[in-house]
C-alpha cells in the first residue's frame, strides 16, 4: 500500500480537476493520497467525495508559502481542518494578495507595451491562488508569447522586468497556523532550496516532517534528507508534486511512501490535537460536495 502525499490541481496551478487527479489515483492503485494546492484548501471538499467514492483515503492539505531567512519555502500542512477560522482567514488573506499579484503583474506588462488584462488571467485560472504559471498561459494564450518558456524567460523569471514579489507568511507563523488548524506541518522538497542550515531552525520552531522523497530529489539526496530528518526526529513524507502531465505522463504515483507513513502521521497529529486542545480533521468529517464530471 502506498500514498502519494504531494498533488495539485486547477485549484492552484495544477492541470487535473479533482475528480481526474482521483480517477488517476485509483488507476495508480494508491491507497491514500493528500491534496497540497498551493496556499488553498478550495479543491479539498471536491476531492474528498470523489476520494470517497474511489475508496482512496484522502488526508485534506495544502502547500503554504511561507519564508524563513530570506529563503523561500513551502511548507505542506496535513490533516488540516477545513473550517478552522484562523486557517481560512490566512488562506483567504492568500487569496488576496495573489490577485493583486496579478494585478501588479499586468501592469508592468502594459507598461512594456504588451496588454496583457489581470482579467484574462483570472478568468483562465478560474481559481482563488493564481500565480505566474498562470500569467505565462495568458501571454501564450494572448498571442504575447510562444511557449511558456519564453514567457519566464522574458518576462516572468526572478528579476526579469514583469516579475513581482511573492507574500509569503513566515515559516514560524505557517507552523502555528497549521498546528492550530489540528495539522502537522512539512518542509516541501528541501532539495530544491539547497538551504539545509534552516532545517534545525524549523525543527526547533516546531515543524514535524521533512519531505524526503520528491521528483526533483536523486537518490542520493533523499538518503541525505533521511538522514537529516532523523537526526532532527522529523516525521518523513513524500510525493510526486504532480501539477499534470510530465513529459507527456501523468505525474502522480511517480514517486510514493509506503503507507506506513500515513500512519505514522495520522497518529502524530491525532496525539498533538489531543494533547493541543485541537480538533484534527478526517476524510469523514470534511464537508464534501457531490462529484461533478470534468
Ligand atoms: P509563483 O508561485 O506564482 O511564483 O509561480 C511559481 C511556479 O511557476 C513554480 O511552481 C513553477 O511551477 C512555475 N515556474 C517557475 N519558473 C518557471 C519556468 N522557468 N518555466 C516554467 N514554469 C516555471
Ligand atoms: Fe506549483
Ligand atoms: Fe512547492
Ligand atoms: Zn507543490
Amino acid at each position: 500500500m502506498f500514498a502519494d502525499l504531494h498533488l495539485h490541481t486547477i485549484f492552484s496551478d495544477g492541470t487535473y480537476t479533482p475528480e481526474a487527479l482521483t480517477a488517476e489515483a485509483q488507476r495508480c492503485g494508491l491507497a491514500a493520497v493528500a491534496l497540497t494546492d498551493h496556499d488553498t484548501m478550495e479543491g479539498c471538499p471536491r476531492m474528498a467525495a470523489a476520494c470517497q467514492v474511489a475508496g482512496i483515503e484522502f488526508i485534506p492539505a495544502s502547500e503554504l508559502t511561507a519564508e524563513l531567512n530570506g529563503n523561500e519555502i513551502h511548507l505542506l500542512g496535513y490533516f488540516l481542518d477545513i473550517e478552522n477560522q484562523k486557517l481560512q482567514a490566512a488562506l483567504a488573506r492568500f487569496q488576496e494578495v495573489r490577485r493583486r499579484r496579478i494585478q501588479e503583474m499586468a501592469a508592468r506588462l502594459n507598461q512594456l507595451d504588451v496588454p496583457l488584462r489581470a482579467e484574462a488571467v483570472f478568468a483562465l485560472a478560474n481559481c482563488g491562488a493564481p500565480g505566474r504559471p498562470h500569467v505565462a498561459r495568458a501571454l501564450v494564450q494572448g498571442g504575447f508569447c510562444g511557449s511558456l518558456d519564453e514567457a519566464f524567460e522574458r518576462f516572468l523569471k526572478v528579476g526579469k522586468p514583469a516579475w513581482v514579489p511573492k507574500f509569503k507568511i513566515s515559516a514560524a507563523d505557517a507552523i502555528e497556523l497549521i498546528h492550530q488548524a489540528g495539522g502537522l506541518a512539512a518542509m516541501a522538497h528541501p532539495g530544491l532550496n539547497r538551504s539545509d542550515e534552516i532545517i534545525p531552525a524549523l525543527a526547533r520552531a516546531g515543524m514535524d516532517a521533512l519531505e524526503c522523497f520528491h521528483t526533483k530529489h536523486s537518490t542520493a539526496m533523499t538518503e541525505h534528507y533521511l538522514q537529516l530528518a532523523e537526526a532532527h526526529q522529523l516525521l518523513v513524507t513524500g510525493g510526486s508534486d504532480c501539477h499534470g502531465l510530465s513529459k507527456g505522463k501523468p505525474l502522480i504515483g511517480t514517486v510514493k511512501v509506503p503507507y506506513e507513513l500515513v500512519t505514522r502521521l495520522r497518529d502524530r497529529a491525532l496525539a498533538q490535537a489531543v494533547e493541543r486542545g485541537f480538533k484534527i480533521a478526517t476524510a469523514s468529517a470534511l464537508p464534501t460536495e457531490t462529484p461533478t464530471a470534468d
